[in-house]
């Protein structure tokens, strides 16, 4: 690794600074400014970013998902310099449209027909419209800790304090953000996630009533936990029972756990799925998956959809090459991602360990997430409330500056372009910051 000639951070501080005269916040999502400051970057390439502060970062934050081939991949930077040598945006028809379209047709099982967005939080929005016309159904179940995006119908128990959670089995609706009326929750339903029971409690009391059930299918936004065992597939009979939709948000777990997503690992086909994030590999672009004729209800029913941005050349053009390189040579680069993480996780323990520091890791490679807990075991949001955050935070700065950058939540995405070489080093310096935290109690 390069030298590092600045662990203060003093060019990303002070343009901070001065982008707060202007950038409200200085930041282009609030997510992003967080401990110890927001980096200025200036650039990255496979596993690799850089700073303006000539620092040089192992990166496991991959943008927040999207940069699943690693930063200027050859495939990539070719297709989209290609589009923009051409229009780059038309308002009408392409067959680059058709084109992608096909192929998330043939990886994704519940794919008969595709819808093309800008944003995850703008899929999910059509995913809940398209059910409700659907099922002439009102209300939504989310779970309690998934986020579906920032929209008022959705940031809903997302991240609730303690204090606010209300009862285990009937969690209450906790508005994520300042400004959303509370009406927005009267067409939700909040349950907790991974308990079967639970679930079945809340179709036998409102169940006439449910257009949709929305999950993570598996909880990567709060701390990549894996669906236990048989459950995924006993939401999947509920809703069929019931007449509710299954709507599986795959903006994480799509083309990043598998071609297919968690649809395809679990073999549980939900009726629509969202996608975003690693479709395109960095240009973005979303995508609503699901039947043909829950889709087709844009021109047969009524359903309204729009957006200037849609069906964005550049960012079909990402999405083709993305697409076309996962699927190569059977899928080699998701394998290796995953392959890859899987080590990671496999070391990591190991090194925490080493440190007596009381380390859980949970997820499936290609993402996973650090908890600092002494529970042996982690089903759902509430679970994580006992990690110790404070931990957490010493050992993601301490592994900043060791030259590993990561998600402040703990959640560690790794690409196809973290090599073995990547992951040995990655591991001898966290091995240092575990050392780091475990000296200063
Ligand atoms: N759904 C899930 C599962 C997500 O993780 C996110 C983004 N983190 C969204 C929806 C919203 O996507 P976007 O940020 O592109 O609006």
């Amino acid at each position: 690794m390069t030298p590092q000639p600045s662990r203060t951070w003093t060019r990303s501080r002070a343009l901070l600074e001065k982008s707060r005269q202007s950038l409200a916040g200085g930041v282009s999502s609030p997510f992003r400014a967080k401990f110890p400051v927001p980096l200025y970057l200036t650039g990255g390439r496979g596993a690799r970013i850089s700073d303006v502060d000539g620092n040089e970062y192992i990166d496991y934050a991959l943008a927040w998902g999207p940069m699943i081939l690693g930063y200027a991949h050859p495939v990539i930077v070719d297709a989209v310099r290609r589009a923009a040598e051409g229009a780059h945006c038309f308002g009408q028809q392409h067959e680059l449209e058709i084109e992608v379209a096909e192929k998330i047709c043939a990886a994704v099982p519940c794919a008969e027909r595709v819808a093309f967005t800008s944003s995850g939080s703008e899929a999910v929005q059509l995913a809940l419209r398209l059910a409700r016309a659907f099922t002439g159904r009102p209300r939504i179940l989310k779970f309690e800790g998934h986020y579906h995006g920032w929209m008022d119908s959705t940031l809903w128990s997302y991240h609730p304090r303690r204090e606010q959670v209300g009862p285990a089995d009937t969690p209450c609706a906790v508005a994520g953000s300042a400004g959303q009326v509370a009406n927005a929750a009267d067409n939700l339903l909040i349950a907790p996630w991974n308990q079967i029971d639970a679930l079945e409690a809340m179709f036998t009391a409102h169940g006439t009533e449910i257009a949709a059930v929305i999950m993570e299918p598996v909880l990567c936004n709060s701390g990549c936990l894996l669906p236990s065992a048989g459950y995924l597939q006993a939401a999947r009979n509920l809703c069929r029972q019931h007449g509710a939709l299954l709507i599986f948000d795959e903006v994480i777990t799509g083309f990043r756990m598998a071609l297919g997503g968690a649809q395809a690992t679990y073999g549980v086909t939900p009726d629509i799925a969202t996608f975003g994030k690693a479709v395109a590999g960095g240009p973005p672009l979303s995508v609503i998956a699901g039947r043909a004729e829950i889709l087709d209800q844009m021109f047969t029913g009524g359903v309204a959809f729009g957006g200037t941005f849609n069906g964005n050349p550049l960012s079909l053009a990402g999405a083709q090459a993305t697409l076309t390189e996962l699927a190569r040579n059977d899928g080699t680069a998701l394998t290796h991602a995953n392959q890859m993480g899987r080590d990671l996780m496999s070391a990591l323990r190991d090194a925490a360990r080493k440190h007596n520091l009381p380390l859980q890791l949970t997820g499936f490679g290609a993402a996973f997430s650090m908890h600092f807990t002494k529970r042996a075991e982690l089903r759902n949001y509430r679970d994580t409330l006992d990690d110790d955050a404070v931990m957490l935070q010493r050992v993601l700065a301490a592994a900043l500056a060791e030259g590993i950058h990561l998600i402040p939540d703990g959640r560690l995405y790794v690409s196809a372009a973290h090599t073995p070489a990547d992951i040995e080093q990655t591991v001898a310096n966290f091995d240092r910051a575990f050392s780091a935290v475990a000296a200063t109690p």
